[in-house]
């Protein structure tokens, strides 16, 4: 089968490899229709989380069709349409028993203590091969394959496999709800979805980004937008809230705020890897500390915006990621307000069914977020394209069927 190769830092190719079989008798396999790029797989290129192994398949998102099960799966049959959620639970230990699927004890094959599984991830997050394939094989299929209702297409339950359930999932932390002045960090795929589901829970948005194509799109779901090139992020807030700031913040942008833009005097992709060579030679193991690209981004520019921004006892939902090694945090002003904040990676498989709902009711349209649908056998252009951030490209959905 044709699939995503990860090689090196930079290096990533469409190429041939062997089909996926199954090995345990809870496995599935499933022949995909649909895949999806994130911006997760270009930290992965890009070197910011390390770890990822040569010959990993990339790619998180899936939709399709069940091919092949294991003698113990009973739930899920051959021939069924499903949605594969990103991250992997057992559905059995303590913590899938509550849904917490991204806290699973068993799906780490390095320990109960080693953090959360998902597809197409680096080695600490157990090496699964993804989704940017034709075929892939699902673990525990009984926990991790959902079968897709009639009426929903492939276009809305991909991003059911991911963005809409991490962007529901961040407006649950942040207890969303109605009258609620919801300030949301970062206008990109997630962003754009939490914003409707803030919008779905009866709450006020004000949006946070710098690149103008997504702030309009921001703004034509409508939410108040505030660039933050153009203006102070705080003040802006208050402004907006009068004086009060906003009762509830969701921070989807994570360490991507280290992330230069485009725009005079910003490095264009050539400069960016040539002062990142240049980096690199200077501090050998700025990799590893999540030090990426150019000087002067700082990593915890929102968690330091999120806490001047929230109102007096207001809740901080962090869903953005951040490397382990990122370890500040302004917890003496956080203190000084009463808030409450909460955090995590998505337990997408919780939320995957009521996402379901609200699209069969109409309530919810998560596809009109899709900017690009290509064929895999052009996804490396495709990559290039999402890296730079090039405008109008949103979010792509990938079409594994040859
Ligand atoms: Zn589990």
């Amino acid at each position: 089968m044709k699939a995503v190769v990860f090689h090196a830092v930079g290096d990533i190719r469409l190429e041939e490899v062997p089909d996926p079989v199954l090995k345990d008798p809870t496995d599935a396999i499933v022949r995909l229709t649909s895949s999806a790029i994130c911006g997760t797989d270009l930290h992965f290129v890009r070197g910011t989380f390390a770890g990822f192994v040569a010959g990993q398949i990339l790619g998180h998102e899936g939709v399709g069709i069940v091919e092949g099960v294991g003698a113990q799966v009973r739930n899920i049959k051959v021939g069924r349409r499903v949605v594969i959620p990103s991250t992997v639970g057992c559905g059995n230990c303590q913590f899938c028993a509550r849904e917490l699927y991204a806290q699973c004890d068993n799906a780490n094959p390095a320990g109960k203590l080693a953090g959360t599984v998902f597809y197409g991830g680096p080695e600490a997050t157990g090496n699964l091969p993804g989704f940017q394939a034709q075929k892939a094989r699902v673990l525990w299929a009984d926990v991790n394959l959902v079968p897709v209702p009639d009426g929903i297409t492939d276009d809305q339950a991909i991003l059911v496999s991911d963005i809409l359930t991490t962007a529901w999932f961040g407006t649950e932390l942040a207890e969303v709800g109605e009258g609620d002045d919801v300030l949301v960090f970062g206008c990109g795929p997630v962003g754009q979805l939490a914003i409707a589901c803030a919008k779905l829970r009866g709450a006020r948005v004000i949006a946070v980004d710098r690149l103008a194509d997504r702030l309009e799109v921001a703004r034509r779901q409508g939410a108040d937008v505030i660039d933050f090139d153009a203006e102070k992020v705080p003040e802006a807030v208050l402004r907006l809230t009068n004086g009060d700031g906003a009762s509830k913040v969701i921070d989807l942008v994570g360490v991507d705020a280290m992330v230069p833009q485009r725009g005079p005097g910003v490095p264009d992709r050539a400069e960016r890897k040539e002062i990142d060579r240049e980096r690199k030679a200077a501090t050998p193991d700025a990799h590893q500390q999540g030090d990426h690209w150019v000087a002067g981004d700082n990593p915890t520019q929102v968690l330091s915006w999120s806490v001047e921004c929230v109102a007096k006892a207001g809740t901080i939902a962090i869903v953005g990621v951040y490397p382990p090694t990122i370890d500040a945090y302004p917890i003496g002003a956080a203190i000084n307000k009463n808030l409450t904040i909460r955090m995590g990676v998505c337990n997408h498989r919780r939320y995957v069914d009521e996402m379901f709902e609200l699209i069969l009711a109409g309530r919810l349209d998560p596809s009109t977020i899709i900017t690009q649908d290509e064929p895999i056998t052009d996804v490396i252009a495709a990559y290039e394209a999402f890296d730079e951030r090039r405008q109008g490209w949103m979010k792509v959905e990938l079409e594994p069927a040859e």
